[in-house]
This record gives structure tokens, sequence and C-alpha cells, in this order.
């Protein structure tokens, strides 16, 4: 099977900037984020499921998840939380494995914001995580959120702390660099892993 590089870092840390990098390379990239919209497409048993439990005022007119209002409505409510979140991993997992199973590169990146929160690194053969200083990236989230420090904190506060990641991390990439030296950082660590891909055939 198609060796799994997870790819993982906090909100800001250079996560779709280095997949983009690695797709570069053709590799083929399975985004936990992309995923979790999947699962939740109309006609799947994952918006069935909503649908069933919260009524049909959770669809946007065109028959779509509203999800600022799902949003909304977990956040008024920890036991819908926890009810959402039981439905919809286990879809997610499904869904991942799944695509995995049908990449067709040397190896494939399976990209998870909350991997060592969610325990997911399971899920890999090696863990690739992007550290970076707090203050760029509080700087670069602000910058392209459009939201204020003390909101990227919030955020930062509610994630594993930077150590909890590289405690679980096989790779690093240190992003606090510009984009050229994260690009050469991404070419060598391709370089290594279609190696390994290749040893471990
Ligand atoms: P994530 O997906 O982890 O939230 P992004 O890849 O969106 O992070 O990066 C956050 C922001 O920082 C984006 O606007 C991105 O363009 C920018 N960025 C990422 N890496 C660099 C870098 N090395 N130099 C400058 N800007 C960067």
């Amino acid at each position: 099977m198609t060796m799994v590089v997870g790819l993982t870092g906090g909100i800001g840390s250079g996560k779709t900037t280095v997949a983009d990098l690695f797709a570069q390379f053709n590799i083929d990239i399975i985004d936990a984020d992309i995923v979790a919209r999947e699962v939740v497409e109309p006609g799947t048993p994952g918006l069935n499921a909503i649908i069933d439990k919260l009524g049909s005022d959770i669809l946007l007119t065109d028959g779509s998840l509203n999800r600022s209002k799902l949003r909304q409505a977990i956040f008024n409510d920890n036991s819908l939380k926890d009810w959402l979140n039981a439905l919809l991993h286990p879809m997610i997992r499904e869904k991942m494995q799944a695509d995995i199973q049908k990449a067709k590169s040397p190896y494939c990146l399976l990209v998870i914001p909350l991997m060592v929160e969610n325990n997911l690194q399971t899920m890999t053969d090696r863990l690739l995580v992007i550290d970076v200083d707090e203050e760029v990236q509080i700087a670069r989230t602000q910058q392209r959120d459009k939201v204020n420090a003390e909101h990227v904190k919030k955020i930062l506060a509610a994630q594993a702390s930077r150590e909890e990641r590289l405690a679980a991390a096989d790779d690093v990439i240190t992003n606090n660099g510009d984009s050229a030296a994260l690009q050469s950082e991404v070419a060598t660590l391709h370089q290594q892993y279609v190696a390994m891909s290749l040893h471990n055939q």
C-alpha cells in the first residue's frame, strides 16, 4: 500500500502552502477539511442523519448544509457537538482510508489540522509537523483571515501545543523563513519520502 505521510501544524503554520508544494510533485493529497465536507454533501448518510436530528431548517435553500447555522447550534449545545463528532468522525476516517487506498503516487500526504489532538497519527506511516514561532503564526493568520491577535490566540489555546506536536513528529519543517526556504525544505523531504517508499515496497 502507498506510504502515508501525515501533515499537521497549528492554525496558520503553513499546512495548505506546504500541501500545495507537495502537489507540485504530483503527490496525492488527502485533506481532512475537504473530506469533512464530502461526508455531509446532499444525499449522504451524514447529512441525512443531521436532517433527522435537527430538521430541514438546518439546510440552505439549495439543499446543502447551512454550516454557520450548525456552528451556532453546536456553540450553544455541547451534547449536540458530541453527537455530531460521534456521527461524523468515523465517516471522515473511513473516507480518508478509502482515499488512501486509491492513491497512485509513490506516497500520499494526509493533511489533518487536529491530527495530534485526535490521535489520528495512527493512520500514518510518518508524521511531518510544521513548526512556526508563535509571533509569526499569529501575524500570518491575522493577515490571512483579517482577524485580531486575540482571536488567533484563543484558537491557539484550544489546539495542541508546539511541544505536543513536536513530540509526535518524525520530520519537522520550520516555517519562519520565506517561501523559497519552504520550497527547498519540501523538495528535500519529497526526495527522502520517494526513497523511503521505494525501500518499503
Ligand atoms: P494553514 O493551512 O496551516 O492554516 P496556510 O498555508 O494558509 O496555513 O498559511 C497561513 C498564511 O501564511 C497564508 O496566508 C500563507 O500564504 C502564509 N505563508 C505560509 N508560509 C509562508 C512563508 N514561508 N512565507 C510567507 N508567508 C507564508
